[in-house]
Formats: structure tokens, sequence, C-alpha cells
């Protein structure tokens, strides 16, 4: 087996948010980086959650002070990061006297408005719903709303590693961990793609396989895990938009869980999510037709326009790894993350394993991580990641302004085009829209505003290798797409990556 770099100073293994993130930040820092991915980045919890860089206002029930804290600040953080995949929302409660007394939620929103510093986004407040116009049941007259944000889950995690490569990072996709052990001071790192499997050694390695973490320190590694894990599944349901206005709801339900209700996408709700133990293939997760119906009861339990079972339109379900805190409840297991590094003598190789985490706080978890990492590179440089625009943000005035810009300078973009390429990829847009006049100079036109220099830029910079990767990671025109459609980009990607491997080899 080959040995392929002489030694990095850390090696990643997954590439979700948590992985990209801790890959970006030590990076930055100076230090020689690899990280590798078994599939797609984003591909498993990452790109299946509710999409929210949020607080958590229902954590503050379960005491979850410092996780709220942090995720809270995190907030304007990341929008200042990333302006264009990342928004601010406004999230409406119906009051339900009988769940939750209005002192207790007033209470809970004040915490909310000032655990954490806010300047961009709104307060919270006391509102009253007017029978004609709301889309809520009648009985429903008042509630309360406050501020959180949205996310592209998905393209969070490629800009991060794309953010990584820039700073010398690599970046392994479709490259499976199976092994790794210490030698001489060193981790010795198995790896196995499509081509064969090669070898790389680290200084450091770090476990950031989500859901896989304990069986990747117990079969990969052949460990004794530091904690046990529970696994949690969380589905979601997408329908045609339900109603209009840009605002979320949050509605609580009698078991006291809260669903949201998120406009997606402009045409779509997203419905979501469910909490129940996981115990299956983790490479499968599906959508129960239990999840199904509670999803659809907590909505009609709300709502005056009725959904049923034929108005879905698509599904997701992701899993959480949760360090386990032994609760009853799968909806109480803490949301906050736990990093363990063994061992703890000197002169060893560290191995750093990470249990739980979120979307909102994977940039302070990153942050946490390097700080376990400190005593084995003492002379790498400080933090650096809080004020650090993440790709497609550089030079980036507003999302507007590039819209107006792109339907300015280029014919034939229409208004949807120019926000989906806006909002993917802000500023970085004119790295496959340079020179470009006319769509027609854009190559092959697989519909609905997807062509050839896009493909060609997201398997170049962004790792895509499949149509999956493009039409759902990428992009999310994987909702417009016919299977014609989908069989004529999969012809596409065939010849572009044979070429792509041609050129390589020459
Ligand atoms: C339903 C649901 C909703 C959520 N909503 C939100 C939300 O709105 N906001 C928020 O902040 N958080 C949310 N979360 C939490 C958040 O999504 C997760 O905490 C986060 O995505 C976990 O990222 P990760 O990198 O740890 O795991 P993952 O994204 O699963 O990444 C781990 C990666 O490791 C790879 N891997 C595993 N084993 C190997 C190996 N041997 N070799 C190479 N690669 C390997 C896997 O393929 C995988 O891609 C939600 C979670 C769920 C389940």
């Amino acid at each position: 087996m080959q040995v392929s770099h002489p030694v990095y100073d850390v090696a990643v293994i997954g590439g979700g948010i948590n992985g990209v993130g801790i890959a970006v930040d030590a990076a930055g820092r100076g230090l020689s980086v690899f990280l590798c991915e078994k599939d797609d980045l984003a591909s498993h919890t990452s790109s299946a959650s509710s999409k929210l860089i949020h607080g958590g206002l229902r954590y503050l029930e379960y005491k979850e002070f410092r996780l709220v804290h942090e995720a809270l600040l995190e907030r304007e953080i990341l929008l200042a990061k990333a302006p264009h995949i990342i928004r601010p929302l406004r999230f409406v409660m119906p009051h339900q006297p009988h769940l939750r007394p209005a002192w207790l939620i007033r209470t809970g929103l004040f915490i909310y408005d000032h655990l954490g510093k806010r300047k961009k986004l709104a307060a919270s407040r006391h509102i009253h719903f007017d029978p004609a116009s709301s889309p809520l049941k009648d009985e429903m007259t008042q509630g309360f709303e406050y501020s959180d944000c949205a996310v592209d889950d998905a393209r969070l995690v490629v800009l991060n590693a794309m953010q990584a490569h820039e700073l010398g990072a690599k970046i392994a996709t479709q490259t499976r961990c199976s092994a790794a052990y210490r030698e001489n001071g060193v981790w010795n790192i198995h790896l196995e793609h499509a081509q064969g499997s090669y070898q790389v050694q680290a200084k450091a390695l770090v476990n950031a396989t989500g859901p896989w973490v304990l069986q990747f320190i117990e079969h990969n590694l052949q460990q004794q895990s530091p904690h046990g894990l529970r696994l949690v599944q969380g589905s979601h349901i997408i329908v045609p938009r339900i109603y209009e206005g840009d605002k979320a709801f949050i509605l609580q339900n009698d078991d006291h869980r809260i669903v949201f209700a998120i406009p997606y996408l402009e045409q779509y709700t997203l419905i979501g999510t469910t909490d129940h133990e996981y115990q299956g293939n983790l490479d499968q997760v599906k959508i129960t037709s239990q999840e199904v119906d509670y999803l659809l009861n907590v909505y009609n339990d709300h709502f005056k326009h009725q959904l049923t079972v034929e108005d879905i339109l698509y599904t997701y379900s992701g899993v959480r790894s949760l360090c386990d805190d032994e609760s009853d409840n799968p909806s109480a297991i803490t949301r906050d993350y736990t990093l363990a590094i063994s061992p703890t003598q000197e002169n060893d190789a560290p191995l750093l394993s990470v249990f739980g985490g979120k979307l909102t706080t994977y940039r302070k978890l990153a942050e946490s991580a390097m700080a376990h990492l400190a005593p084995t590179f003492p002379d790498m440089n400080k933090s650096w990641t809080e004020t650090a625009c993440l790709p497609g943000a550089e030079n980036l005035v507003s999302v507007e302004l590039l819209m107006q810009q792109l339907m300015q300078g280029i014919d034939q973009v229409s208004l949807s085009l120019a926000s989906r390429w806006a909002h993917a990829y802000g500023s970085r847009v004119w790295n496959f829209l340079k020179d470009i006049s006319t769509t027609s100079e854009l190559g092959e036109d697989f519909g609905h505003g997807l062509f050839a220099r896009e493909v060609d830029y997201l398997v170049d910079q962004e790792w895509a290798r499949t149509s999956e990767d493009i039409l759902w990671r990428r992009t999310k025109l994987g909702f417009q797409f016919s299977a014609d459609e989908i069989q004529q980009l999969d012809q596409y990607l065939l010849k572009l990556l044979l070429k792509r491997s041609s050129d390589t080899a020459a």
C-alpha cells in the first residue's frame, strides 16, 4: 500500500459540517490538513437538517443555557460570513395556553432576545392574528414572533470545504477510512476509494464521522469509546407552498414537542421534524409512515388548509448523533457537543472524537477542537474564523445587487435563475460566468437553468461527481428534473469525468 504524503498535521475523517469546519480552521492556522469523506460532502446528517441557524428556543426548557448562548451568538457571525446562503427568518408561534402559559413563553423569548448579541435580527413581540388573512385556524387568535436564520445546509458544508482546500487542505471525497493505528508517534490511516486503496499519515486524527462516531472508534480504530451514543432520527416532509409570506411557524404539539413549517425555495413548505431513537442502517435513513402521520397531524391541528399524504412531494431523514446523557425522552437528550481527546499522555498522536453538535455551532466546535489539539501544535496560529468570509461572500455588497448585475450583464437570465445563482454562489458566480454575455454561451442546456458551464464548475471546484450531488446538494434542482433530464445529465457527467481523469493521467 502506497503512502502518498510525508506526514499531515491533521487528518479529519468525515465531510459533514463538523469535519469541514475543523479542516478549515486547522488549515487557516497554518497546519497541513487531510480530510476524507466516504460519500459526497454533506451527504448525510448535514444535508438532512431543518436548515436553521438558530439558538434553539426549545432547548431553554431543558436548561441548555451554554448551548443556546453560543448558538445565539453564532447566528449573526455566520450571517456575516455567508449572507448569500444564510438569511434572517421570522418565526410565528401560535399561543396554545393549555400547552405553555403566556408568561413562560414571554420569559423564554426575553432570555432568547438577550442571551446573545443581536444587531441585525429583530426582537421578539406579541402578535394578534387577523382571522381573515391568517392561514391558522380561527381559534388561534394570538401568538408571538421572534427571529432566527435559515441556511442552505449542504452548501454551508461545501463552502467550508472549498475554503479549507484554498488554504491548502487535501479534500478526498468518495474515500472511506477503513482503519487507523498509531505507530512511531503518528497515525497510519488506511483509505479506500473506487480505484483502490492508499495510506496517509498524520500527527493528529479527528473522528468527525457524525452518526458513525462510535462505530468508527470501536470497529475502525479497535478502541473503546469514552462516551455512549444515542442515535435519534429526524424526518421532514416537503409540500407545495401552503401559505403566503416569508415567515416560518413553530407549532407546539400536545406531546410538548415542536414542529416547524418553513417557507422553502419559493414554491414549497418544509415541515419537520420528528425525534425517534434509531437503530437501522445509517446509510439508508428513511421516513416512516408513523412520522409522516405525526407531521401531518401537527400541521393539520394548526392550519386551515388541510394536508394529506398525497400532498407530499418529497421527504428526507437524518440521524442526530447525541452524546448519551441517559435521558428517557429522545427530545430531551442534550443537543450540546462533547469533544473527547485521547490519549492524554504527551508525545502520543492524539485522537479527537466529535459527539453531537449542530450546524449552528460548527465554527465554535471547530475552535474548541483546535484548543484540544493545541498541545500537539503549540506554534499554530490563533483562531481566525469569526470574521473571515466564506467563499462567495467576498466583495458581495448584497445578494439583490448581484442578482441585478446578473440580469443586466447576461441576456436571457430570468429573475429566478439570477436568484438561484446569487444565493448559491455569491460573488463566486463569476468564476463560471466570466466573459459570458448570453445564456446560449453556457454550453449544453440540461433544463431548468442548468447549463454545462455550471456543471463543469461544480465538478472542478466543488467535488460534485453524480447528478444527485448536483441536483440535491449543490443545487436543489432535483425537484424539477424529470428522469430523462437526469439521464442526460448523467451522460454528460460520465464523459466529463472520463475527460478529467485522462487529463490528470496525461
Ligand atoms: C432532523 C435533523 C434536523 C436538524 N436541524 C438542525 C438545524 O436546523 N440547525 C442546526 O444547527 N442543526 C440541526 N441539526 C443538527 C445537525 O444537522 C448535525 O448536528 C450536523 O449536521 C452533524 O454534522 P456531522 O458533521 O457531525 O455529521 P454528518 O453530516 O453525518 O457527517 C459525518 C460524515 O462522516 C462520513 N463518514 C462516516 N464514516 C466514515 C469513514 N469511515 N470514512 C470517511 N467518511 C466517513 C459520513 O459519510 C458523513 O458524511 C439537525 C439534525 C437532524 C437529524
